[in-house]
């Protein structure tokens, strides 16, 4: 961690140092680019969001980070078994032709690695400094920020021509506009989340397997709906994340503690859970929570700044597509900076560029991951054009995967729209009869 004093001045600044603020700050690093990024936690900090797709190396690679990955040996999964309304359908991923694994990662080991990789290509890395707001009326964006190393509050400020947000959930941009939006409430849904030890896991056979096999036999991310939510467990290395979802109107009026029991209760008796958990440690440091954690925001990208990630947006975990979403978003705002910087008569086209793709992401997701679409910050016609360039075999997994659950009919209808010839999942989703926990 540095301990030297943050700059005054510098080409970029990015907020935050999860995917997407690690991942932009290491692509301007590797392309010359005086970056600075300001993180407000000390790594490696708790994250959620611990099952990631196959899609996610080609970012990896871009980044250069692939071999760092590789190196640390997360659990590779084989693909994904749901139970939904009492249907079970499996797919792997290995029947679309991905010939590198999807993983199972511990996000705050992950989130560190990919801050490092940032760090070791050039980026000035700072923790433990928070960012208060930020004047973009100015000639430079002045980001303001306080200082928390050593353990002594310092306030201090620094001057950018670029300001790229990546705060997450806390979107220090959105909340300054106020233009960050919360969906439809009826589709307003809470987390609870902790970690166990010593669970069983599903993998692709349909069985359970003992903890310790996890690197033998690959696990599956295992889904299961009841009642109005469901659930995602997902096997790691020494702990397993057990997590539910459900409308946040529910647990509104429940603290922390009445959430927590409730969690535990609902996994006592949830399908699948008890056979799963009966063994299992449950670490009660590891509890958390999430309300309403969809929500977009309706200003993304301006002459001077970039928001990105979940810092512009978050639609629903159902088909992983939180971190892929931080890295798409890293990857197209790296190039706009760089060529912004290079010719700055150009900046506000690559700003509209990047916040139509930015959109288009968003409603892809959205329309995979969340029933009726209606508004909700999302263009259908972004979204169709998307479709057509998403390369087959992402576009084909996606497909699949949205036959798993029954929230996707929205995916359906435009993948029609656009032409593609995609009207059923396919030998590539396969129905099971059942389980064997
Ligand atoms: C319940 C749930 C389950 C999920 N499951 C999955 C999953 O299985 N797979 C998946 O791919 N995604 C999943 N996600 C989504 C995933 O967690 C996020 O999309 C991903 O972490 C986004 O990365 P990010 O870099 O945009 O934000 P973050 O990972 O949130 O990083 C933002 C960083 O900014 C820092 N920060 C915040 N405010 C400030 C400030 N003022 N100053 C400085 N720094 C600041 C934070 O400390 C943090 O380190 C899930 C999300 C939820 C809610």
């Amino acid at each position: 961690m540095s301990n030297k004093a943050v700059p005054k001045r510098c080409d970029v600044v990015v907020i935050g140092g999860g995917p997407a603020g690690s991942s932009v700050a290491a692509l301007l690093a590797k392309q010359g680019v005086d970056v600075v990024l300001l993180e407000r936690a000390l790594h490696p900090r708790q994250q959620v969001g611990e099952s990631l797709i196959p899609h996610v190396w080609k970012y990896a690679d871009l980044t250069g980070v692939s071999g760092l990955i590789e190196k640390e040996g997360f659990v590779a999964k084989a693909g994904g078994i749901t139970v939904w309304n009492g249907r079970i359908h499996r797919i792997a991923f290995s029947d679309f032709g991905f010939n590198r694994p999807a993983l199972h990662v511990e996000r705050d080991i992950f989130d560190q690695l990919l801050l490092q990789h940032a760090e070791n290509q050039g980026a000035a890395v700072f923790q433990q400094v928070s960012v208060r707001g930020v004047d973009l009326g100015a000639d430079w964006p002045v980001v303001s920020y306080q200082d928390k190393r050593g353990g002594d509050l310092s306030d201090g400020v620094i001057r950018c021509r670029y300001l790229i947000d990546a705060s997450g959930a806390s979107a220090v941009l959105a909340g300054q506009f106020k233009s960050k939006c919360l969906i439809a409430s009826r589709m307003r849904f809470l987390s609870l989340w902790g970690h166990f030890k010593n669970s069983r896991y599903v993998a692709a056979d349909g069985r359970s397997h003992a903890p310790e096999q996890v690197h033998k036999i690959k696990p599956i991310t295992f889904v299961t709906s009841f009642e109005d939510g469901w659930i995602w467990h997902i096997a790691m290395r020494k702990v397993t994340s057990v997590g539910l979802v459900i409308n946040s109107d529910r647990a509104r009026a429940m603290d922390k503690a009445q959430r927590e029991r409730f969690y535990l209760q609902t996994l006592k008796t949830a399908p699948y859970m008890e056979c799963l958990l009966a063994n299992a440690e449950y670490l009660p440091d590891s509890f958390r929570q999430r309300p309403d954690y969809s929500y977009y925001s309706t200003r993304l990208c301006g002459e001077n700044f970039y928001c990105i990630g979940d810092a512009a947006s978050f639609v629903d975990p159902i088909y992983s597509h939180g971190v892929l979403n931080a890295f798409y978003n890293a990857s197209l705002v790296a190039m706009a900076v760089v060529e912004s910087l290079k010719h700055p008569e150009f900046r506000a086209r690559h700003a509209q560029l990047c916040e139509n793709r930015i959109r288009q992401f968003y409603g892809f997701s959205r329309s995979l991951a969340l029933g009726e679409f209606g508004g909700d910050g999302v263009d259908a016609e972004l979204v169709r054009r998307f479709m057509r360039q998403v390369p087959t075999v992402e576009l084909e997994l996606m497909f699949a995967a949205s036959f798993m659950s029954e929230r996707s009919q929205n995916f359906h209808a435009m993948a029609q729209d656009a032409g593609l010839a995609m009207s059923s999942p396919g030998a590539k989703v396969h129905f099971m009869e059942s389980l064997c926990l």
